[in-house]
């Protein structure tokens, strides 16, 4: 039988609209997780985020919080 499990993460949110695409956030990440897209604005891929908030202490501008996501497995 199949079971489902909840799991609790954390993941990292950027607000875009105050996002100066300065690259700090990228660099800061261990898991290769953001990206500057278009050279606009940074940009989480949540599949290798691991809610640790490096990017959120070293973001220059303080636009990254970190939030618990829910997932079902
Ligand atoms: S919370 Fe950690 S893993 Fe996620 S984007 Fe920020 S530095 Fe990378
Ligand atoms: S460090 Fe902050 S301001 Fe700079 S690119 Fe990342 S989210 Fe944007």
């Amino acid at each position: 039988m199949e079971t489902k499990k909840k799991i609790l993460k954390k993941k990292a949110v950027i607000d875009t609209k105050y996002c100066a695409a300065c690259g700090v956030c990228v660099k800061s990440c261990p898991f290769g997780a953001i990206t500057i897209r278009n050279g606009v604005v940074a940009e989480i891929d949540e599949a290798r985020c691991v809610g640790c908030g490096k990017c959120a202490k070293a973001c220059v501008a303080s636009v990254i919080d970190i939030v618990k996501k829910e997932e079902v497995k």
